[in-house]
């Protein structure tokens, strides 16, 4: 537990690095949400299990029967709670932590839930524009408007000169994700009138 890794987990339209239009994803990819269920389920030893971290808003996205996200410690940030750490309790899902300080609950999660193999930083985009120095890598699905396909509205964007500027671009994910994460071969997948690709930026 004395480091456990944190790594932020992100969909963005390149170039502008776009995540968020009104509130919601720009798209609906499903091999994308695929892959994070299973990039974020998944761990090298079977006896732990990862945990998510996201904010307030982003945890009120998640339509209620499909949260908490199963198999996954799942921690929701919002200023309003009275701890750094605390189980959401009897009134609230099982499973789930509430904290009011993104970085101590980054500090106190390894210490408090026994074998967490990785913390991922789900989002929003509050959250991911806290996170570029509490951040270990960057799981980045790089997407594109598909030829001839017009890009999405979008309002709401990563900071592309914090990434530039800590991160460095890896050439695949392949030995990053776990054993069992499915990865698309071509790499491209095209899907929904976009195609992406899965990359990793790790910690200049
Ligand atoms: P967030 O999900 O980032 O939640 C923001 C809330 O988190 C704040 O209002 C506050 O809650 C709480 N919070 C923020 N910082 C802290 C802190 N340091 N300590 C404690 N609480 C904190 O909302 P955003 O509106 O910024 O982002 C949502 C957008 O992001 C949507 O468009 C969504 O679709 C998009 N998104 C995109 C993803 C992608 O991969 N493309 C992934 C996830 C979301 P409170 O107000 O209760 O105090």
């Amino acid at each position: 537990t004395s480091h456990t890794p944190v790594v932020a987990i992100v969909a963005c339209l390149m170039p502008d690095m776009g995540i968020g239009y009104a509130g919601k994803l720009p798209w609906k990819l499903a091999r994308e949400m695929k892959y994070f269920r299973e990039v974020t389920s998944r761990t090298v030893d079977p006896s732990k299990q990862n945990a998510v971290v996201m904010g307030r808003k982003t945890w009120e996205s998640i339509p209620p029967r499909f949260r908490p996200l199963p198999g996954r410690t799942n921690v929701v940030v919002s200023r309003q709670f009275s701890h750094a750490l605390e189980p959401a309790g009897p009134k609230g899902p099982a499973g789930v932590f509430h904290s009011n300080s993104l970085h101590r609950c980054l500090e106190l999660l390894p210490q408090r839930v026994a074998s967490l193999e990785r913390i991922y930083v789900v989002g929003g985009a509050e959250i991911y524009a806290q996170s570029y120095t509490l951040c270990d890598a960057m799981l980045l699905t790089e997407i594109e408007p598909a030829p001839g396909a017009e890009p999405p509205q979008m309002d709401t964007f990563l900071d592309r000169v914090a990434v530039a500027e800590r991160f460095e671009r890896q050439g695949s994910v392949d030995a990053f994700v776990p054993p069992g994460v499915t990865l698309p071969d071509p790499e491209t997948v095209l899907e929904n009138g976009f195609q992406y690709r899965f990359a990793l930026y790790t910690r200049r």
